[in-house]
């Protein structure tokens, strides 16, 4: 493991200035542009340019020049046969040299590659342990939910860590009777699965007693941080992670700041009125597959007050969700958007009881599923939709109201959404 990344990340004091970031982002692009750049044939000429001049990128551009891009001579067919080949028969051990490959696939259902070499694998594992490490001089047992197995992930084993790692596309009742052997001291998870387990253990179907539980891969809503602190006696610390890098995670203060250690993050804002904006990263840790003015379609709200841990690092209030689930109304400066955090405090907020929810926009309707609601439910939530609509001066589509159930989005349970189609995009136009 990196020693000094994990002593900084433990240890160090945050950023005291924005200044100093800079000064810090200037010297690590100086030594990537020295380098790695000239070791990625796609990147070999553009050595000379400044960050913001250098081709934009997502997740499809990367896609087709990656073989290009990736300074170790990988071609992307091959690399893409080996992950499959991984993900069909589930053993995630083939490696391209030290190199581990993986695959992800975003909710547009468009599909990632990515690298790790053991160098880029010990250092996320030093920075996470750095910082969520609850006793240094105890074993602790890790309990790893999550979609495949990579080899990143493995390499924290050690004398130190017993790390089990469970796979979400098995079914999920196989995994209580090995999770409640391993006895988790950290819990790893993505928030949907974490509030099942804390549904589990509140039923009293397994007994957990985490000393960290940390939320990934995914919105933490503060339904499920409730939940969890309900059921475990503890809070939730957040790492937003994608496979393009680790993002952010909670301070000592339980506040997300975004990980201007390792990366800079410019703003592509799409709100001016809340500044929600879709973050534009440069990883400066990633020398197998550069990640050079990409551009991911999460949308994050920053929280412009100074955060009481004192690191000067961006502090963010929440990661809204993906840019195709959030919200737009229309009002008289164009559509406006609306945050899905908005519309949960408006349901929380019904007097009337109710088991579930779902709210889907579809074009300029808004159908909303009221499930086990008391009498009374529907229209207490038109009315209080209204003055939300008129409070933020914008007006709410027309409303579809459903019995039932709420409808499912395969394994990602989102109560609230924007179903995609050229609706939507027609509508922002
Ligand atoms: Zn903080």
């Amino acid at each position: 493991m990196s020693l000094s990344a994990f002593l900084r990340s433990r240890y160090g004091r945050g950023f005291a200035s924005r200044a100093e970031i800079e000064a810090h982002h200037d010297a690590a692009f100086r030594r990537f542009r020295a380098k790695v750049m000239p070791r990625s044939p796609f990147y070999r000429d553009m050595t000379g340019l400044p960050l913001a001049q250098l081709p934009r990128m997502n997740k499809a551009r990367l896609m087709e020049e990656f073989s290009a891009i990736n300074t170790c001579g990988i071609d992307r067919d091959q690399a893409i046969q080996i992950a499959l080949s991984a993900e069909t028969s589930r053993d995630f051990s083939p490696l391209i040299g030290d190199i581990s490959v993986g695959l992800s696939t975003g909710t547009s259902g468009q599909r990632g590659l990515f690298l790790a070499t053991s160098g880029e694998r010990r250092l996320w594992a030093a920075i996470m342990l750095g910082r969520y490490w609850p006793q240094l001089w105890r074993r602790q047992r890790v309990a790893f939910f999550m979609r495949a197995d990579n080899a990143l992930y493995r390499s924290m084993s050690n004398l130190l860590v017993r790390f089990e790692f469970f796979d979400l596309l098995a079914p999920f009742d196989e995994h209580l009777p090995r999770l409640a052997a391993l006895d988790p001291t950290v819990l790893v998870a993505p928030a949907q699965v974490l509030a099942v387990l804390a549904r589990e253990h509140i039923a009293g179907r397994i007994a957990l007693s985490p000393r960290r539980i940390i939320s990934v891969a995914e919105t933490l809503s503060p339904d499920d941080a409730a939940l969890i602190r309900h059921a475990f006696g503890i809070g939730a610390d957040q790492v937003y992670q994608a496979t393009e890098g680790v993002l952010a995670m909670t301070c000592s203060r339980g506040q997300l700041h975004l990980n201007e250690r390792w990366l800079r993050i410019d703003r592509d804002v799409i709100d001016p009125a809340t500044g929600a904006f879709c973050p534009i990263i440069h990883d400066f840790t990633r020398k197998s597959l550069p990640i050079l003015n990409y551009r991911l379609d999460d949308v994050l709200i920053p929280d412009p007050t100074p955060c009481a841990c004192g690191c000067a690092s961006q502090h963010i209030a929440r990661i809204e969700g993906r840019e195709d689930d959030i919200l737009w109304w229309e009002s008289a400066q164009g559509p406006r958007l609306i945050t899905s955090e908005a519309i949960r405090t408006t349901i929380a907020c019904l007097p009337q009881k109710l088991r579930d929810y779902g709210i889907v926009q579809r074009g300029k309707a808004l159908h909303i599923w009221l499930d086990g609601a008391e009498t009374g439910a529907e229209n207490a939530l038109r009315e209080q939709l209204l003055n939300l609509g008129s409070r933020l001066k914008c007006r709410p589509p027309e409303f579809v109201f459903h019995t039932g159930s709420p409808p499912e989005i395969g394994a990602k349970r989102r109560r609230i959404r924007v179903e995609k189609g050229p609706h939507i995009d027609e509508f922002r136009a």
